[in-house]
């Protein structure tokens, strides 16, 4: 009985162990940028479609409706374009990113890293 209830508590610390040891590899800058600007465009466009119905439903009167779905069309459309160009394999010369690729496989990395993640080369 007491073998048993060893044996689950190593197979319950198993998932934790392993999550922590890969989080070590999880690259802020490659994985986490579409998901937000994705959710940042369904608010945009669901804020869109409130606009359109307080103006059918009168709430809204024609020019500060011209003025919110413009300021919207803006917004949606500058989302839009940096999804595109994270799409696109995010190498649009946007300053922020920093990324460069490695003189010897050629693999994206940022320009402060020291090593390239693909094949260890030092970068100079
Ligand atoms: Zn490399």
């Amino acid at each position: 009985m007491a073998a048993m209830l060893t044996g689950v508590a190593i197979y319950v610390s198993q998932p934790l162990l392993r999550a922590r040891s890969e989080s070590l590899f999880v690259d802020d800058f490659e994985e986490t940028p579409l998901q937000p600007l994705l959710v940042r465009k369904d608010s945009i466009y669901s804020a869109i479609s409130e606009l359109e119905f307080d103006y059918t439903t009168g709430k809204l009167s024609i020019d500060d409706y011209n003025d919110l779905r413009e300021k919207y069309a803006m917004q949606a459309a500058e989302v839009l374009k940096e999804i595109d160009e994270f799409e696109a394999g995010g190498n649009s010369d946007h300053g922020r990113k920093r990324k460069t690729a490695c003189p010897d496989c050629g693999f994206n990395i940022l320009k402060e890293d020291r090593f390239c993640q693909s094949c260890g080369t030092e970068i100079t």
